[in-house]
This record gives C-alpha cells, sequence and structure tokens, in this order.
C-alpha cells in the first residue's frame, strides 16, 4: 500500500534493522525500544489492524505467529519469557496502520500496562 510506513520498509525503500524474513513476514528492530529486546513482528501483505482480519487471514496469523517464536529464539529472551502486543487503534495506542506484533523481552515486565 503506498503511503504505509511499514509496507515502505518490506519494500526496502525505509531502512531498517532486520531481524528475522520469511516469505510473508518481516521482523526488524523497534526504532524506540521499550526494553534491551523490542522487535516487530509484521506481515508483508498489507492489513491494517486486529480489527481488519478475515477468516481467510489465518494462514498469515500463523506465519506471524511462527517468526515471532523464531525471534524470541534468536533473541535468547524464549526460556525467560517475553510481552507480545498488537495495539488496535486509537484507544490502543497504535500509530502505524500497518498489523505489527511488538515482542519485547529481555527484562521483567510489570502487568498490567497503564
Ligand atoms: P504502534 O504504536 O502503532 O503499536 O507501534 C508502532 C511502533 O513503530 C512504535 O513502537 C514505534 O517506535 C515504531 N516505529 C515508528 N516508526 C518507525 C520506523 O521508522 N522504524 C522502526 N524500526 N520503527 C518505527
Ligand atoms: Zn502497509
Amino acid at each position: 500500500m503506498s503511503d504505509c510506513l511499514f509496507c515502505a520498509i518490506v519494500a526496502g525503500d525505509v531502512p531498517s534493522d532486520r531481524v528475522v524474513e520469511t516469505d510473508d513476514t518481516y521482523a526488524f528492530r523497534d526504532i524506540n525500544p521499550a526494553a534491551p529486546v523490542h522487535v516487530l513482528v509484521i506481515p508483508k501483505r498489507h492489513v491494517p489492524t486486529v480489527e481488519h482480519l478475515e477468516p481467510g487471514d489465518a494462514d498469515v496469523l500463523a506465519a506471524c505467529f511462527a517468526t515471532i517464536q523464531e525471534v524470541a529464539r534468536s533473541e535468547g529472551i524464549a526460556d525467560d519469557g517475553y510481552r507480545v502486543v498488537a495495539n488496535v487503534g486509537r484507544h490502543g495506542g497504535m500509530t502505524i496502520p500497518h498489523l505489527h506484533f511488538h515482542v519485547i523481552g529481555g527484562r521483567p515486565l510489570r502487568w498490567p500496562p497503564e
């Protein structure tokens, strides 16, 4: 989708620090990390938010979670644990409307968030 920052990152038009890439997903470091490990996992195909997912998107979601596992293992946080977050819309604090999963870890995390 034109005008989407994360589509531009997938296309390589905006530089990013790649962690994992598969046919359908891309994982890269968040530019403003909230913890020692903060990676964003996105489907390469533009899906705006969780609200826009449809039953036919099961494969892309499975691919995202397989990449999340791969990120956690390669970043060394799988054993201690980590958090996966998808913000949705205004109240969720979403700022980039291309579906993404924050993978956050490397230190103990408080729960619940505010
Ligand atoms: P959201 O608030 O939409 O859930 O998360 C968007 C995330 O994208 C934020 O954590 C923000 O730091 C990150 N971000 C925004 N612009 C860029 C960018 O140009 N490059 C990278 N790597 N991350 C970005
Ligand atoms: Zn996009």
